[in-house]
């Protein structure tokens, strides 16, 4: 498989223009290879800011979310981070280069599973992947520096995931019904809308 390195140096610049700031955010986008978590017939196009259909009708996120997601987690250095809605593993592949130790959960046993084989290939490996349903969070990992959530929850943010938050850490989390909401981040009890997004429903069980 070709590296492909300059399309990625190339979206890491257009990611700064577009404020992206954070360093370590922009260095993980420069060195994961996207290309490698993104099936055939679509992995020509893994560079596009597209989201693209992965299997059992879900999407990886477009490469800018995913970058302003991990950044708007504001993490410290060694930071331990939950990521709700594994999908391809390309989000746990970004926090992990970002510096994250990575905890990831996705409810579809075939997607976390091609995961978990993405991200070993790509020397993720230690990337903790679960399957269940990402509303309960992963207690036995609790605390974590960082939640980000990559479906939209339905009309609030989950509790659980609030409760496995360390104290001054963020859970960055789109909010909507019918694909369509706001993502917004929480932090000691102080939720702030930071866009418009449209992802994928977080679906309950
Ligand atoms: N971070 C992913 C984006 C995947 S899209 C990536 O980089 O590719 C969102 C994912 O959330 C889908 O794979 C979907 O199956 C998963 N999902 C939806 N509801 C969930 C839930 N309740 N718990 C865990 N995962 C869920």
């Amino acid at each position: 498989m070709a590296d492909r390195a300059d399309e990625r140096a190339a979206m890491a610049a257009r990611f700064r223009e577009r404020g992206i700031a954070d360093e370590r955010v922009l260095a993980a986008v420069r060195s994961v290879p996207r290309h490698a978590f993104v099936p055939e017939p679509h992995r020509s196009g893994a560079y596009d800011e597209v989201p693209w259909t992965i299997g059992d009708g879900q999407t990886i996120s477009a490469p800018w979310i995913v970058a302003f997601s991990a950044e708007s987690l504001r993490l410290p250095d060694e930071a331990r981070v939950l990521e709700i809605g594994t999908g391809s593993g390309y989000g746990a592949a970004v926090l992990a280069a970002a510096g994250a130790s990575v905890v990831t959960i996705e409810r579809h046993p075939g997607l976390a599973g091609s995961a978990r084989e993405a991200l070993q290939n790509a020397g993720y490996g230690d990337v903790d992947v679960r399957v269940g349903d990402g509303h309960a969070g992963v207690p036995d990992r609790a605390p974590y520096e960082g939640i980000v959530v990559t479906a939209m929850a339905q009309d609030e943010l989950p509790p659980a995931l609030v409760e496995q938050l360390a104290p001054g850490a963020s859970l960055v989390c789109p909010v909507g019904r019918g694909g369509h909401g706001t993502l917004f981040r929480y932090c000691d009890g102080v939720v702030e809308k930071l866009l418009d997004v449209r992802f994928v429903p977080l679906v309950a069980g």
